[in-house]
């Protein structure tokens, strides 16, 4: 059975997970299902490569991302892109979505009537890529995909730096929490973890190439 099969969703037609990201984009930049559309300037459905082993999955868009399109493009996606380089890995190489794909107005915490709207579009991008990693960033992504799995949260602190291997929409994945980038904007503390969680993400990614 071809790696996409499962993902019928067009009579018998097979697509592939470019086309079924590129469907679902095509979905989430005219999305009304909740009340964000009417304040944003663009929907931010994600980008990369749709066959990568790894997605990372941040919150939602902020005043960069909103003006452009396109996920992690201010501060914190400065720092999210150094993070990545360091390790050797490229925005080209992973994929990148978020929580919810319209800003909240003042960059206010995403509503629980907004995510459990917005995340079937991010539970369909999962089915798309089929990750082996999920990279969740910060408390937000972090809850959001530990109630999927049944895995208690008590906060990202506590959940960062550790892999966790759970079934997550028919796939096999180890989700790995760590901190959201814009939190370690300002704190030294919570970057150098963030750069240490990236090399440990980095160094199970290569054993994971190397075994298969
Ligand atoms: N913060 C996020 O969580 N996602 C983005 O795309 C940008 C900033
Ligand atoms: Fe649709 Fe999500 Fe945007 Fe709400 S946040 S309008 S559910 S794409």
């Amino acid at each position: 059975m071809s790696k996409y099969q499962k993902n019928l969703s067009r009579g018998d037609i097979i697509l592939s997970a470019k086309e079924l990201l590129d469907a679902i984009a095509a979905e989430v930049v005219v999305c009304r299902k909740c009340d964000l559309w009417k304040s944003r300037k663009n929907a931010v459905p994600g980008e990369g490569d749709p066959e990568s082993q790894v997605m990372f999955v941040g919150e939602a868009p902020g005043y960069w991302e909103d003006a452009k399109g396109i996920p992690f493009a201010g501060a914190a996606g400065k720092l999210f892109d150094t993070l990545l380089s360091d390790v050797h890995l490229s925005r080209k190489k992973v994929f990148i979505s978020n929580i919810l794909k319209c800003r909240p107005p003042k960059n206010r915490k995403p509503l629980s009537y907004e995510i459990k709207t917005c995340t079937t579009y991010l539970d369909r991008q999962i089915q798309a890529v089929q990750p082996k990693f999920i990279v969740t960033l910060g408390n937000c992504s972090t809850s959001y995909i530990f109630s999927e799995v049944s895995l208690p949260f008590d906060g990202i602190t506590k959940a960062r730096g550790n892999f966790h291997e759970v079934a997550i929409l028919g796939i096999q994945a180890r989700v790995f929490p760590t901190f959201h980038p814009a939190a370690a904007l300002y704190s030294g503390e919570y970057r150098e973890l963030l750069h240490r969680d990236f090399k440990l993400l980095k160094s199970n990614l290569t054993n994971y190439i190397f075994n298969i």
